[in-house]
Formats: structure tokens, sequence, C-alpha cells
């Protein structure tokens, strides 16, 4: 057994340092040394994690019951734990600080040493307290470890009680550190994490059985693979030019699901690989009789479709997911539909190395047509683009263009699925500046830059800059109506009098330090000059925020 001092040594020094090289030297130098038994939770400790992402285990604990526990141990009131967490801005700290001084007048535990076994096989049987007595329960049992913890192991056992290591060790370290402890190849390392999400088994894997072992690394029943995702298309044309022909499929406005079963056992993943099992009753039956077959891992989306069988919203799904009681009730109000579009695993059998064309014969053969997503394959623009009306005839998002003879490649974004969807929204954006253009253009302003409207400090708030959808007609009338705009100029740059409104569209809103507002658009493109609108119509970082929260729910929400 490693003592669990050891790892607090490993973290305080990775505390001082900055450079990732050397933290990667010192996490690997440790996964080396430490017990192989214990190896598979050092992974996880080292990146502030108890367990890992696909575990139906969580700690449940909260700030309150935290400081409950570390206000029980010192003695001191919970406020006054509360002050030590803002003065020392560190929960861990703070409940060094707290305990240190309160610990004189406790009976202390034996001076045993705690072993990093003991201290995640304390907080395992927290995780697994559930119910009425609960939350005291989980008290007294982290009152127990810091009772027993030396002072300086108490900052990281808070910080791991809240999942917050605070030292920077996240995937890529760890990844590195493994290939560096057990000398295997790093995108070895990291193509086992794609597979398990687990670091725990990739290091027992590594340092067991090396290369060979990391080889043989497959899908794992019960263990969630990370999904496979889509890049945007350039065009229908160029994505038949690159595949010849293409495999495809609505892209269903739902969310992202993956389905292990294990004969009655059945679990269902979120996109965020955490499992909705309990809330998807109705998901679960459906398996149930529309799967032949008893081992299997599928993946799919589902969708709640109105009385007018068209998507509903997307928070709605988000409810359904999120729902712990009344699932019933919910499940006849927002019912859900599957759409499956691949499979990953048969009767013991890894299928992500097989073609797609060849999964999916596996795919219809095992599964009802009702619950498997249909899909044409064409080497027709005209097909794609009626598949891609009808979809969004029907309310969806647009089409998914598969190649055909492509593998499963868990995690990766690539481009062997692309999404073909329309542009999803525009802003109204005031134009507050540009650049005169280059070579040809060099009498034109051939860049504008963006800002939202800030309703609060009554400010216009930069966002980015739009230089295409612009033909060379329209630049030299925007440059006439902005040269009568100019404020100021210098280099190429020009500031102007906020008068203009365009209608912006883009792909995506990203947050970025680069500008005033904290966002950013991927792929802005002009649609319009909104001549109808004043800079008082424009839009707000309010609706900005609103769309990037909407957007990024979508990616990446969390279930509770
Ligand atoms: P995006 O979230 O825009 O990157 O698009 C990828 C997502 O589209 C996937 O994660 C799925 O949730 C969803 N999707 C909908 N229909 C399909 C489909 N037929 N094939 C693959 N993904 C799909």
């Amino acid at each position: 057994m490693t003592p669990f001092e050891k790892f607090v040594g490993v973290c305080k020094r990775i505390e001082g340092i900055s450079g990732s090289l050397e933290i990667t030297s010192i996490v690997a130098q440790f996964f080396r040394e430490v017990d192989d038994a214990e190896l598979g939770i050092a992974t996880y400790f080292i990146m502030g994690k108890v367990f890992p992402v696909w575990a139906e285990l969580e700690l449940g604990i909260g700030p309150n019951l935290l400081y409950s526990a570390i206000s029980k141990t010192s003695s001191l009131p919970v406020r006054r734990v509360e002050e030590l967490v803002k003065e020392t801005g560190d929960v861990g700290y703070a409940a060094e600080k707290a305990i240190a001084s309160g610990k004189s007048h406790l009976n202390f535990f034996s001076a045993e040493e705690l072993s990093i076994r003991d201290v995640y096989a304390r907080f395992e049987k927290i995780a697994r307290l559930t119910g009425k007595g609960s939350q005291d329960a989980k008290i007294k049992n982290l009152q127990y470890l810091f009772s027993a913890a030396k002072p300086e192991e108490t900052v990281y056992i808070a910080r791991l009680a809240v999942e917050e290591m605070r030292i920077g060790v996240g995937e890529g370290i760890v990844r590195d550190a493994i290939a560096d402890a057990f000398n295997v190849p790093s995108d070895l390392v990291e193509r086992g994490y794609m597979l398990t999400n687990d670091f725990g088994i990739v290091a027992s894997t590594a340092k067991k059985d090396g290369t060979p072992g990391l080889e043989k690394l497959g899908t794992v029943l019960g263990r969630p693979l990370k999904m496979m995702l889509a890049q945007v298309a350039e065009g229908i044309g160029e994505a038949i030019e690159e595949m010849g022909t293409v495999a495809v499929e609505w892209k269903f406005d739902g969310a992202r699901v993956q389905i292990h079963r294990d004969g009655d056992h059945i679990i269902i993943y979120s996109r965020r690989l955490e499992s909705v099992t309990p809330s998807l009753p109705d998901i679960v039956r459906s398996i149930k009789s529309n799967v032949k077959a008893n081992a299997i891992i599928l993946d799919g989306e589902v969708v709640a479709l109105g009385k007018d069988k068209r998507p509903m919203a997307f928070q709605e799904i988000l409810r359904r997911f999120r729902r712990k009681y009344d699932v019933s009730a919910t499940a006849l109000e927002i019912p859900l539909y599957l759409n499956l579009f691949d499979i990953l695993y048969l009767d013991g059998k890894s299928l992500i190395d097989m073609p797609l064309a060849e999964r999916r014969k596996l795919l219809e053969e095992v599964c009802d047509s009702g619950i498997v997503a249909k899909q044409t394959v064409t080497g027709e623009a005209g097909v794609v683009e009626a598949i891609y009306k009808d979809a969004l005839a029907a309310g969806h998002e647009g089409v998914m263009l598969k190649n055909p003879v492509s593998l499963y490649m868990p995690g990766k974004r690539g481009k062997n699925w692309l999404k073909l969807k329309p542009i999803m929204e525009t802003l109204d954006l005031v134009v507050i500046g540009g650049e005169w253009g280059e070579g040809r253009r060099a009498n034109l302003i051939g860049s504008y830059l963006l800002a939202c409207r800030d309703p609060d400090s009554e400010k216009l708030l930069t966002i980015g800059r739009v230089a295409t959808g612009i033909t060379d007609e329209q630049l030299g009338e925007l440059t006439g109506l902005f040269g009568e705009l100019i404020i100021s100029e210098s280099g190429i740059h020009v500031d102007f009098e906020p008068k203009v409104v365009f209608e912006v569209a883009f792909e995506e809103i990203q947050k970025s330090p680069n500008y005033d507002s904290g966002y950013a658009l991927r792929f802005p493109r002009l649609v319009n000059v909104r001549s109808d609108k004043s800079v008082e119509d424009a839009d707000s970082i309010e609706k900005v925020e609103q769309l990037y929260i909407r957007q990024k729910g979508k990616e990446n929400f969390k279930p509770e």
C-alpha cells in the first residue's frame, strides 16, 4: 500500500512548478512507484477525481456538507470555516487551518498512516450512502478521514471531497505521464483512454503488459467509449468527391446516447458519458423489445417529438434526462424516440475496426427498423439534397454525410463524419471599425469590426470581424458608405461612428479573451446590411450569452 502522504508530497511539488514537462515527469515517477493496486486510483486522484467518469458512483459532497464536516472535526463554527475559505481562497487550506487550530482538544484516532486505498475506500463508502440520514453519515465519514489525516493531508482530502485538485494536472499530462512511466507510446495510451474512458485501466495495462497489452485493449461492455464526432461539411459536392459515395442520414435534433446492454442490464450514457438510465425507462423498454442481441453497444440520438411529430425544444429533452422523480409522468409529457445509427460491439466482439457499411448491416440485422435511423448510400448530389430538404422540413437539423468505408474513431472529430446544416443563427451587430484591404483591395475596406450592445453600461462590446460573404461590388458600396463615418485612422485600422448594423451569420459562438464581449464568432459571414435597423435595435450581449448557453447546453450539457 502507498501512503496517502506520498500522494500529498507529489501534489505539493507540482503546485510549486508550472512547466508541464516537469510536472509530467513528477507524475510519471509517482505512477512508477505507487502500489499496483493503487495505480488506478492514483490516476483519478491526481486529476482531482475520485472515480472514473463512467462510474455510476457520485460523492454527493457539496460545499455545505464539507464545511459541516470541517466544522465538526475542528469544533469551529461553520461560519468560521466559511470565513477561512474566503480568506485562503481554497477549501483545502481552509480545512488545514481549521482542523490544525481545533485538533489540540480532540481525542485523536490512532497514529496509523492513511494509505491511498484507505482514502479511496472511505470516499467509496460515502458515495454509496443514499436516502434518509445519508447526509449525516457522509459528514461522519468525512470527519473520520479528517481526524485520521495529518494536517497536510487534510488539504487534499478536502479538495478531493469537492473534486477540485487545483494543481493543473489534466488528461494530457496523465496520458504523457503513463507513456513516460511505463515506456509505451503516448498515442496508444490516448487510444486506450478513448476506448475505456478510464486512465486507471490504461495505466494498469501499460504497467502490466506494456505496448502489446495496450494494443489489445478493446471495447468493453459496460464501459462507455468516447463518441465519434463530426466536422462541418464544406458542401455536398466536396463530400461526394472526397468519399466517392456517402452514407446519408438525417441529423436529428435530439441528444446523443450510447447504450450498453448486457442481458437485462441496460445502461444509457449521455454525450458526457454519464449514465442517464434511471431517467429513461421508456428507452430501456424499447431496447428490450426491439433489439435481438443480448451483448451489444449501440450509438444513436434520442429525439422528443411533439403531437405534431416535430422535434421539441432541446430543453425538453434535458428535462427528461435530468428527471429523477415522477419519471413516468414526464415520459408521457415528453415522449422520446430512438434513432440508432451505429453499433460498436456485438456478442463479445468489438466492431469499431469494421467499416461503417458492415456495421450498418449488423445494426439492421439485430435492431427493429423502427428504432434505426434511415440511411441512404449515394453518389448523387441531387439525392443528398432531397434528403437534406426532407430533414429540414421535418424540423431536424440537416444531414450527416458519413464515409461508408470508415472505421469508428472514438473521440475523434474527423472528416469521415460530416455534418451539413444551415447556418444556425444570425446576429444583428453594430459595425464600429474596419481594416483597409491589401493588394487588389487596397483602397477598399475589406474587414469590419463588429460589436453588440451592453444595455447596462450602454457601451458597445466587440465580438469579432467579418470579411466573408461580401462581393467585390458590395465592398465598393460599403467603402463608400463607411467612408463618411470614419472617426479616426491608424495604419490600416479605421474607427467608425457606430451607425450601421450588419446581420451576420456564423457557425458557432465561442468564449474569447480577444474581444470586449468575452465572445467570438466562428466563421462569421455577412448576410445583410440592415439599413432598416438602428444601433439601438442591434442585438445585446444577453442575446449572445443565450445563444452561447443554448449551443453549449447541447454540446456538453451535464445531467445532474
Ligand atoms: P454537432 O453536435 O453539431 O457537432 O453534431 C454532432 C451530433 O449530431 C452528434 O453528437 C449527435 O448527437 C447528433 N446527430 C444527430 N443525428 C446524427 C446522425 N445521424 N449521426 C451522427 N450524429 C448525429
